[in-house]
């Protein structure tokens, strides 16, 4: 029987594991898509905000060639600090419950069961998008997930949303030969845009290469425009593509089916925790990373994240030698 399963290979996963590990503790990973699919998603050549050395897990130094590591970086470090701790994990493979109590906990996966006797939730948000909510969302022509500028090279492409995923992409499909529309639901760019990307993304509309709409929400989307509300009326913008980036939201369903509360007094709806040892009202059951901020996405990061996994892992251990 498993000590410990952890819930999701992302970076604070598998920082959960290898503490956990060290612990003397019977550890796997179950990850329902690929090592730190997170990652593998975002934008092909981003940049990470935060340098080296505040993404490091487990004592692993994280050498780059860049002050601000690359995706392709990142992907290779933790891959490789994966394999060097020879941590049990299982790839493709969905949990989709838990049942039982701690000691006796059953994980039911896509594939079959897992006994264990914790278990640590770091299932982080980037699976739902959070919807628009308008018509035509769902042509093929909308995503919420931005990868690369070249295939909109001469294309028009309207980006939704001013926060930094938003800035960069508009900014990186206007220098690859894009023509961007961007609209704003608020009065200006977002002042959560990083100092170094917001100058840049504001120069560039007023020099007039992005276009922006401000104060301006979405009504209907169709497969030659998209339909807008201005301070001034009713707008219709053709598009060839739309790129609605409006955040992302935690699985709040599969927190429900694993018997996590959110916190009555959150307006993020962030699950109720001890912050000593990130337990959750159900005994045996941890969150740790990003998925503490609830709909808060940007309250926990890889930063700070990453630090979860000694306070739990402590704990795991002491409740371990206690039962001994
Ligand atoms: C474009 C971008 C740039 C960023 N730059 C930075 C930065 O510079 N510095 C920084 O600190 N943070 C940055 N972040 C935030 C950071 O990437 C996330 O906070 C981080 O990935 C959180 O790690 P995590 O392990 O908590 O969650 P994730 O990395 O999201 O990992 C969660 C894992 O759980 C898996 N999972 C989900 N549900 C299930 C299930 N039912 N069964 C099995 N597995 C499941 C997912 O597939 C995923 O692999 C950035 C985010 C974005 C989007």
């Amino acid at each position: 029987m498993l000590d410990v399963l952890i819930i999701g290979a992302g970076p604070v996963g598998l920082a959960c594991a290898l503490e956990t590990q060290r612990k003397g503790l019977k550890v796997a990973i179950i990850e329902k898509g690929a090592l730190v699919n997170s990652l593998v998603g975002y934008p092909t050549n981003m940049e990470f905000f935060s340098t080296p050395e505040l993404l490091e897990i487990g004592g692993y130094p994280f050498p780059t060639a860049h002050y601000k590591p690359l995706r392709e970086d990142a992907l290779d470090y933790y891959q490789r600090v994966a394999r060097d701790e020879k941590i049990d994990i299982r790839l493709h493979q969905k949990v989709l419950s838990l049942s039982g109590e701690q000691d006796n906990f059953i994980i039911t996966t896509d594939k079959g069961e897992i006994p264990t006797r914790n278990v640590v939730v770091a299932t982080g948000f980037y699976d739902l998008p959070n919807p628009l909510g308008v018509p035509g969302e769902d042509l093929p022509h909308v995503s919420h997930y931005y990868k690369e500028p070249y295939q909109h090279v001469l294309q028009h492409v309207v980006v939704i949303g001013a926060k930094n995923s938003s800035a960069k992409a508009a900014l990186q499909m206007t220098r690859a030969g894009a023509k961007v529309t961007l609209i704003v639901r608020g009065s200006e760019i977002s002042d959560s845009v990083k100092y170094w990307i917001r100058p840049d993304l504001v120069n560039r509309i007023a020099e007039g290469r992005i276009t922006a709409h401000f104060n301006t929400t979405v009504a209907t989307i169709t497969p030659e425009a998209i339909e807008v509300l201005t301070p001034d009326g009713p707008r219709t913008i053709p598009t060839d593509f739309v790129y609605a980036l409006t955040g992302y939201h935690p699985d709040e369903a599969l927190l429900g089916r694993l018997g996590i509360e959110p916190d009555p007094a959150d307006e993020a709806r962030a699950p109720l925790f001890d912050p000593a040892t990130h337990q959750t009202t159900r005994p045996g059951v941890f969150v740790a990373g990003t998925v503490c901020g609830g709909r808060a996405t940007s309250r926990w990061f890889i930063e700070n994240g990453r630090h979860h996994a000694q306070l739990i892992a402590a704990h795991l251990a002491t409740q371990a030698t206690v039962a001994a």
